[in-house]
């Protein structure tokens, strides 16, 4: 009988669950080291804590969340994909159900159902867990992986590694980016890391701060970049949006999921020495000239009332009082006295309310991780380094980013499920 393989995966989270288990289904001897004193502490949070799994979205559109990336994930989203990975959860007892915009949730609301259901699937099949040991470094010896360091000096043999420590955001939960170190001391390129999916900072702090906890519903929002030549860009969002949606004031800025999800593009052009502008439709249902005619039309009908008053009709109280102080007759006169050109300023600021974009909370604040191992350097059918033999790279280390909608934690169980394949039988 053939030896079984000695496979250590470093990271319990997502990714690494769903290696641990495909590799110990296969006859690895499968060692799974994670640093915290549990596994999966990032899948707990996910989806406010119901763990959005995956999405309905065909193939094409899948692929397209991720960006210019997306089609790095093709084969392995041929090989395991959603299907596979429901039956996979049904398996363990964990049924889902399909929400808005395709989300797909666990049925119980419960993320830790998810968790319990993957710690299972890899225990069940044999592989060994052990807590609270942080891998430091992968041993390598002429060029192929021999094991790995611990930060406490112990060290494990191994015929393939499999890198699941995830990404550099919420290390609270135990990713801290440690692999983006440990696969870069071995040769790999690193694409800058950036956060996505994150709150943005403006200029205008004290008009943020005026406006901190107003959530508009179906508002649209587009990025601009400024030109020597006075004409605006549109700087294009990192993956399709949807045209409207939520967007969130806080006391720094602007949040909410419309704003996360164009983040990473305004992240990457202010990183960029861009000058960045945020340009919200407030009524995206009306062109310009039908804003105007209807403000024409209540500024005729109700001559005495005040600006933020009228405005009360149109929007949020403490909205409509920030955008009647930025109209040049300000919010004390009654609207009769209010001239055709600024009313024409009101209409403007209704459908182009702009936000110059200073950056982003750090790192630490986004929902993911953009930039990572370069794909290039990784086999898409294995995930395999083609820099080191028997090392693998899953899920967020990699270079792989996408909106909100399950499409990360799909790309961190397909990539994981291949690798443990592979590494299995390496
Ligand atoms: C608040 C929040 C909500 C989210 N919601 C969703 C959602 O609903 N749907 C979705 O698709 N995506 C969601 N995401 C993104 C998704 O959680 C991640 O993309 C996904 O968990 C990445 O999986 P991973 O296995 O690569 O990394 P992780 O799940 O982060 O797991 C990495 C593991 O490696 C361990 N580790 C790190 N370094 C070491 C080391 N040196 N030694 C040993 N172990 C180590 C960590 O402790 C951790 O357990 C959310 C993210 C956040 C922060």
């Amino acid at each position: 009988m053939m030896p079984r393989r000695n496979v250590i995966v470093i990271g319990a989270g997502a990714a690494g669950l769903m290696a641990a288990g495909r590799a110990a289904e296969l006859g690895a001897r499968v060692l799974l080291l994670e640093k915290m004193g549990e596994a999966g502490k990032k899948i707990l949070v996910t989806g406010q804590e119901r763990c959005n799994v995956t999405n309905a979205a065909p193939l094409e559109a899948f692929l397209t969340a991720f960006g210019h990336n997306g089609p790095f994930l093709r084969n392995a989203f041929h090989r395991f994909f959603r299907e596979e990975l429901l039956a996979l959860l049904r398996r363990y007892g964990v049924e889902t159900q399909v929400e808005r915009g395709g989300r797909i949730f666990p049925a119980s609301g419960r993320a830790a159902d998810v968790r319990d259901a993957l710690l299972r699937y890899a225990t069940e099949h044999g592989a060994t867990i052990r807590y609270h040991t942080a891998v430091q470094e992968l041993l390598v010896k002429e060029e192929h992986v021999t094991g790995v360091r611990t930060v406490g000096g112990e060290t494990f043999p191994a015929a393939a590694a499999i890198l699941a420590t995830g990404g550099a955001s919420w290390p609270g939960t135990g990713s801290t980016g440690d692999g983006y170190v440990m696969a870069r001391d071995l040769g790999h390129t690193l694409v800058p890391l950036r956060p996505a999916l994150v709150p943005l900072t403006v200029a205008e702090k004290a008009r943020a701060k005026a406006l901190q906890g107003v959530s508009l519903r179906n508002v649209a929002c587009t990025l601009l970049e400024a030109t020597p030549g006075g004409k605006d860009k549109v700087l294009p969002p990192p993956w399709p949006l949807p045209p409207t949606g939520e967007v969130l004031f806080t006391h720094f800025g602007l949040s909410g999921p419309l704003v996360l999800s164009l983040s990473l593009a305004a992240v990457d052009a202010v990183r960029a020495g861009k000058s960045v502008t945020l340009a919200l439709d407030l009524k995206p249902g009306m062109t310009f000239e039908e804003v105007r005619a209807r403000l024409q039309r209540e500024f005729e009908q109700y001559p005495q009332r005040k600006l933020p008053h009228l405005l009360r009709g149109w929007l949020p109280g403490s909205l409509a009082d920030e955008l009647a102080k930025l109209t040049p007759s300000g919010a004390e006169r009654p609207v009769f006295t209010i001239r055709a050109g600024e009313r024409d300023e009101l209409a403007t600021l209704l459908k182009n309310f702009r936000w110059r974009i200073t950056g982003s909370l750090p790192l630490a604040a986004g929902m993911v991780t953009a930039g990572g191992v370069a794909l290039k350097e990784v086999d898409p059918r294995s995930f395999a380094s083609r820099r080191v033999a028997g090392l693998h790279l899953v899920g967020e280390v990699l270079d792989l980013a996408a909106d909100t909608g399950g499409y990360n934690l799909q790309a961190a169980f397909s990539s994981g499920y291949l690798a443990g394949e592979a590494a299995a039988g390496d």
